[in-house]
């Protein structure tokens, strides 16, 4: 069986010869760790954009949207912080010259360990098969136990150096933990150095200090300065929210793993402006609330869980990401933050402004705390696609790629395939195309065998593949073809609209 590093390969190039992915620029040798979406990609980000607004927007009366700019005034990133903290420590290796983060070889290392527990776990099932208690093993297991120590260790010293910037003891636990270099095999290090991953630029053509602005890194801060603006023309009470879908920006030391870490990427963000003290609450609330999206769409509920941030962004009181199972292992996909009154109070003290809600209920005014639920586009893109690829050996021997992309999300909805290129066929199956293209995205395919036809819908992802036959001219009947069980049925062209409608519509998924 193939391993999952190479499943990432196959992935990646399944993206570019099936249009999902491009390298930008790929003309003049691509420019690093930037990525185009392609005909396919475009439709699946669109429909995993539809999906998000619609569970966050639509589906709750007291949640509205935004679209701020990406230039933003400057005082904005130096109230956030961002100027100031918005680093990421950074370590070279003299031997490879290559650049990586701290806390991530640091966290690599303690991936590592898991892993051996993971392995013994493993073992355990191969030699005990049911009667193996993986709980059980887990909480009395010596090496399994002694490795939990080891990790928790780690970490204690990991989120000390972090919270206090601690660069030396950085730079002393990545030689105390015998981390070398994956490319040079050497511990050969720099020091630890604290990078700011903001992209500056000039507005205008006056150079100078006045002028540097930022690209911004985070969607958020357009929510909060728009506060205010939104609360009152919206008439909103607490708690209410802001979502934004869009570009941020951020100099990402190490950008790798394709669109997984990019310095241009996209992010969907709410924030929750609720009344202080109900942060917990409401923390916990959008937690479930969020798993629950992303477990609707059916890839397992193994694929997912929460990790506790160890150590806490400048401004939360609690955060937990939801991680993912990539090929390349489980990493961040969403980060739920309590954000408590920092940003707005923040905003108040650089602009002057009051940024306050007048409780009609207890007739005070206060600064609202923010629940946050921040996830990137890009990621989850990753997540779908990369889980929906298979590789299929089929009854009569044969192999094919399949995507099983749900049919809300899916590129293509349905694709229309006239059986042969004569007799009145494509006619018909235009007539359909022209009746489903109103509501979904459609192809109409009319070259090539059938079966070859039908391979190209599974590689990318079109769940339902209509054929016109001879049949259909009799008695207006085509067969629907569903992509996973490959099973066929016969319907009546009058009910195409209504069948195709229920099966693709994201309310399934918004309802589960
Ligand atoms: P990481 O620890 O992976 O750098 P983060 O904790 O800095 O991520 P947040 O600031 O919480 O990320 O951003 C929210 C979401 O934006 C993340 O959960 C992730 O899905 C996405 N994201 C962050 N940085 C990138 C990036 N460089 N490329 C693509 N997506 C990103």
């Amino acid at each position: 069986m193939a391993n999952n590093e190479e499943v990432f390969k196959k992935v990646i190039s399944h993206a570019k010869e099936f249009g999902f992915v491009f390298p930008s620029s790929e003309i003049y040798d691509g420019l690093s760790a930037t990525y185009d979406y392609a005909q396919n990609g475009v439709e699946l980000k669109n429909n995993i954009k539809e999906y998000w607004w619609m569970a966050m927007v639509q589906m709750h009366e007291n949640i509205v949207g935004l679209d701020a700019a990406i230039f933003m005034h400057p005082t904005v990133w130096k109230a956030s912080g961002h100027v100031d903290a918005f680093n990421d420590p950074l370590i070279d290796n003299k031997d490879s010259k290559k650049r990586y983060r701290a806390d991530v070889l640091v966290e690599e290392h303690i991936a590592k360990i898991e892993d051996k527990n993971n392995k013994d776990v493993e073992k355990g099932k191969k030699r005990f098969g049911d009667a193996f208690d993986e709980e059980q093993f887990r909480a009395t297991n010596p090496n399994v136990l002694r490795r939990l120590e080891e990790i928790k260790g780690i970490e204690d010293r990991l989120q000390k150096v972090q919270n206090e910037n601690d660069l030396d003891g950085f730079k002393q636990l990545i030689e105390d933990l015998g981390i070398v270099c994956p490319v040079s095999g050497s511990k050969n290090w720099t020091e630890v150095r604290q990078f700011n991953l903001m992209f500056g630029t000039e507005l205008g053509s006056v150079a100078g200090d006045a002028a540097k602005i930022y690209l911004r890194p985070e969607t958020a801060q357009g929510i909060f300065v728009n506060y205010l603006n939104v609360q009152k023309t919206g008439r909103m009470k607490l708690p209410f929210g802001i979502a934004q879908i869009g570009k941020a920006f951020r100099n990402e030391i190490v950008a790798r793993q394709f669109i997984f870490r990019m310095r241009e990427f996209e992010q969907m963000e709410m924030q929750y402006f609720i009344k202080p003290g109900s942060q917990k609450e409401w923390y916990e609330y959008w937690k479930e609330a969020r798993m629950k999206w992303h477990k609707a769409l059916g890839f397992g509920d193994d694929h997912y869980r929460f990790h506790d941030h160890l150590k806490l962004a400048h401004y939360a009181d609690a955060a937990a990401d939801i991680e993912f199972k990539f090929p390349f292992g489980f990493k961040e996909l969403e980060g739920i933050h309590s954000r408590t009154d920092f940003d707005l109070s923040q905003h108040e003290e650089y602009s002057g402004k009051k940024l306050r809600y007048f409780d009609p209920e207890t007739n005070e005014s206060y600064v609202p705390y923010v629940l946050e639920t921040s996830i990137g586009l890009d990621r989850m893109f990753l997540a779908i696609l990369s889980t929906a690829f298979k590789e299929e050996q089929l009854e009569d021997g044969s192999e094919r790629v399949v995507l099983n992309i749900p049919p809300a999300l899916a590129p293509v909805k349905a694709a229309i395939l006239p059986l042969v290129k004569k007799d009145g066929l494509p006619e018909k199956a235009r007539e359909i195309m022209d009746v489903l293209k109103f509501d979904h995205n459609c192809q109409y395919e009319e070259k090539d065998t059938i079966g070859k036809r039908y391979r190209r819908q599974d590689a990318i992802g079109t769940p339902y593949c209509i054929t016109v036959d001879h049949q259909t001219l009799e008695d207006n009947t085509v067969t629907i073809r569903e992509r996973d069980s490959m099973e066929q049925e016969r319907v009546a062209i009058s009910e195409l609209e209504r069948i195709i409608g229920d099966r693709v519509s994201m309310k399934k998924l918004l309802m589960a």
